[in-house]
Order: C-alpha cells, then structure tokens, then sequence
C-alpha cells in the first residue's frame, strides 16, 4: 500500500552561512519530495487510516478540512491511489463558489467535496453530526481532520524511522499537533523534539499533546508560536524575503503556511544562542507546497 517514494526523503545539510555556525549541524529531512500531491507529513497520517478503512470494509473514507487543506488533497489522492471513494467536507459555504486550486485539485483526483458552514464545521467531532453526515453521503470511514486520530499518530511515528540517532534536536510544524506526537512517541526520550505551531494568541498545546503521549512523564519537548506572521496562514514581505534567501541559499523551497515559520525561528532560536554549540538539529520539511499558489508571484522558486 505504500504509495511514497521514501527513498527520496534524503536528509540535507542546511548552508552553514545560513544558520551563522552557532551550532553543530542544522540538517533538513526532506518529506516534501516523496510524492508529488502526497508531500510531507501527510501520508504517514494517512497510511493506518486507510489501512483501518479497508480492514472494516469500508470503500469509502470521509474527512475534513478547510479550503486550502493539505490533508484535503493528500486524502484525495491517496484514496485515489488506494482504488477508496473519498469525500472531503469542506468548512465555510463560501468556498463553494470561489475557483480554488487546492479544492479544484481534489475534485479532480475523484474527491466529492461538500460545503458546510463554519458553524456546522464546528460539529464536526459531535457523533451526532456524523451520523447526519453518513446518512447523506454514504457508509464511510471516517478520518478526523488533519489525520487526528490514533491510526493518525501511530503512522507519524514511522516518520521517525528516517531520523538517525544523531540529532540532539527534531522539529516539525505543528497544526493538529498529530505529527508532533507521532514523533515524540516515537523518538528516543534523549531528542528534543521541538514543535513550531504558526497560530496566533495563547494556545494551551499541552491540553492537545499531553493525552496522546506514551511516556506522560518525558517532558523532553515543547511548543512555540512566536513565529505566526500574523496568524495562520497569514505572509508578509518580511517572510516572502525569508523564503526566497533560504531558496537562494539551500535550494530548498519552503512553503508560507507551515515551514517557512518554522524555519525563521529556527534561524532566529540559532542566532540567538538558544541552542549550545554542539546541538544538532533535524528539521523535518512536512511539505505544504501546494499552499504557496497565492504568493508564488513574490517567490523566485
Ligand atoms: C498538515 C501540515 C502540518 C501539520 O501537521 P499536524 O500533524 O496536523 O500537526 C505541518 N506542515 C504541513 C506542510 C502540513 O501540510
């Protein structure tokens, strides 16, 4: 069933200009050339799903997700892939007549796609309302928001496989935080794993993490979300300049949602003495290319 290409995942010095020598290593893991629809993160959250989804009988998987969801379109093409109708519920009515390239793209890959309102959206966890949704749109398996789930976090832990026992440091961007908790579980209690979450105001990311991990008393991990730009999903020229010196000078491209802000308060955290001289840091790239359809006008990559 494994539909990547993991051989290409390879792990990439990061230019020692770039991150001003202050540490060991900074390396990148490249998820984001797995697959060319499926990038990053998103398989691994995937995987045990659709596994899951077949072992009940089920031949079609149900999910959510907002209008330019990464999660949304790997669904869809992973479904595609695994011969699985796929149905994508789509938070805000508004999307339905706006021409969106990340919605556009799943319809095409045979996603049916429904638009609920914000408010119904919200009730998307609520048995209730899944029921209402089964019964309109068929028996399905259902795959909660951003691959959410215990399939969810168990597969993400395979993300670890890849990560020699080098690394004093790993980091990922946290949305869900699936992924985050994927790799904590998975990775020894001696890494630091370190979570760039791209939200604005104060989110209690403890009350998420902390049920989901193994070992309740490893404390060896935390969140930031200093580095939001704004808020979610949210660009400035100040981060458009950002991407393209990283692109310049690690030819890596870097996606505006996820992992630019990661990557500007690695940077930042580096530049500033945060981390001790002999540190050694993998950044995981989660992918979300996709998503830079709305400022590739400004980028040079
Ligand atoms: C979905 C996504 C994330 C967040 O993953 P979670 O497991 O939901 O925390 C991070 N980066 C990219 C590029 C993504 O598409």
């Amino acid at each position: 069933m494994d539909i990547i290409c993991e051989d290409k995942a390879i792990i990439q010095p990061l230019n020692e200009d770039w991150y001003g020598k202050r540490v060991a290593a900074i390396d990148m893991l490249r998820l984001d050339l797995v697959h060319p629809v499926i990038s990053g993160n998103k398989w691994y959250k995937l995987k045990r799903n659709l596994q899951a989804a077949k072992d009940n009988g089920a031949t079609q998987v149900l999910t959510f997700g907002g209008a330019y969801s990464n999660h949304l379109i790997a669904t869809a093409a992973a479904a595609q892939l695994n011969n699985i109708q796929a149905i994508g519920i789509v938070r805000g009515l508004y999307a339905q007549n706006t021409p969106l390239l990340t919605l556009q793209t799943c319809k095409d890959m045979g996603m049916q796609l429904a638009y609920i309102s914000t408010a119904d959206y919200s009730r998307k966890t609520e048995p209730g309302f899944q029921r209402e949704l089964l019964a309109k749109y068929g028996d399905s398996f259902i795959i909660p928001e951003g691959g959410a789930n215990d399939e969810g976090r168990l597969g993400a832990g395979d993300m670890a496989l890849l990560i020699p026992g080098r690394y004093t440091h790993v980091c990922i961007s946290v949305g869900t935080g699936t992924s985050f908790i994927g790799l904590r579980n998975a990775l020894p209690p001696s890494t630091t794993v370190l979570g760039f979450a791209p939200f604005k105001g104060n989110n209690d990311f403890s009350s998420v993490i902390v049920p989901h991990l193994n070992n309740k008393t490893n404390e060896n991990w935390h969140i930031y979300n200093n580095w939001h730009f704004g808020g979610f999903g949210k660009c400035n020229d100040i981060l458009l300049h950002f991407m393209n010196g990283f692109y310049q000078q690690n030819a890596i491209p870097l996606d505006m949602v996820y992992n630019a802000k990661m990557m500007y308060g690695i940077k930042e955290m580096a530049t500033n003495g945060f981390f001790t001289p002999n540190a050694r840091i993998l950044c995981v790239h989660s992918g979300g290319l996709q998503g830079n359809s709305s400022v590739q006008d400004h980028l040079d990559f």
